[in-house]
């Protein structure tokens, strides 16, 4: 028997749910061992409910993330939104490294007019960067789990790459008007971004994801370089290769509806 009993002082706050935690642990462990205060502790249902649902609330609904949170408010269905949100695809570290990717270009660009092209030519590296870095058994601590969900395979890839995707355009679209060209100019990377994601989706049937990033990724510096060659940085934003690229990512996503529509 302990030589100190629960005092209606201390019983009160408990009940409350006053007391710091080591107190509560302190009280719960007595109560665990003494008859006597345990039958001056109230059964009551409320009381109980009240324990439980505050327990709930703790342990059992699990914090969401902001971006889960965000998703949800976007009307993205819940199991989505965790999904999405499960995965370093919208994790901080990605976000930033875009953000700081896409700020240093614009800041550059309105430095010196001429390294405009630097944003243009990085912004449609960003998706296929970022698919490489959302899927895969080495990056994904939620890999196992989910390969054993009907939802693992293709359909995940694409689920993921649409929002690595969205996030890309969404952040490279707001940055486009800070920098110093006409409309036309600042959103010439768009189009290059869609075929880029959606090539690298469709390489990632047959190779690995990060493979086939670097395969696109390598593509479009190719582009670039050869309009460099026959012309200068801006040669690959022009009309016809814009056409070129509207062309190849409406093929492309076209094969992959087809693929996953299987
Ligand atoms: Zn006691």
């Amino acid at each position: 028997m302990s030589s100190w009993h629960i005092s209606d002082d201390l019983r009160e706050r408990y009940l409350e749910g006053r007391l710091e935690p080591a107190q509560a642990m302190s009280v719960d462990a007595h109560l665990g061992r003494c008859a006597g205060c345990r039958a001056a502790v109230p059964y009551e249902k409320d009381w109980l409910e009240a324990s439980w649902a505050r327990l709930e609330a703790e342990l059992i609904t699990p914090r969401l993330s902001l971006s889960e949170r965000f998703l949800r408010h976007g009307g993205v269905p819940d199991h989505l939104a965790r999904l999405l949100s499960a995965t370093p695809t919208l994790s901080r570290a990605w976000l930033a490294a875009v953000v700081a990717v896409l700020a240093f270009a614009v800041l550059a660009a309105r430095q010196q007019a001429e390294l405009l092209p630097a944003f243009l030519i990085a912004a449609p590296v960003l998706p296929p960067a970022g698919i490489a870095l959302a899927y895969g058994p080495r990056v994904d601590p939620a890999h196992e789990l989910l390969a054993a969900t009907p939802m693992s395979g293709p359909r995940l890839l694409l689920t993921r790459a649409t929002a690595v995707l969205a996030v890309s355009v969404v952040l490279a679209g707001l940055a486009s008007p800070l920098l110093p060209a006409p409309p036309g100019l600042a959103a010439a990377w768009l189009l290059p971004a869609l075929a880029a994601a959606a090539g690298c989706l469709a390489l990632s049937s047959r190779l690995p994801v990060p493979i086939a990033a670097l395969a696109v990724g390598g593509m479009w510096l190719a582009i670039v370089g050869t309009g460099r060659f026959v012309g200068d940085w801006l040669a690959a934003f022009g009309p016809a290769p814009q056409i070129g690229y509207g062309v190849a990512g409406l093929l492309l996503t076209y094969r992959l509806y087809r693929v996953s529509a299987k």
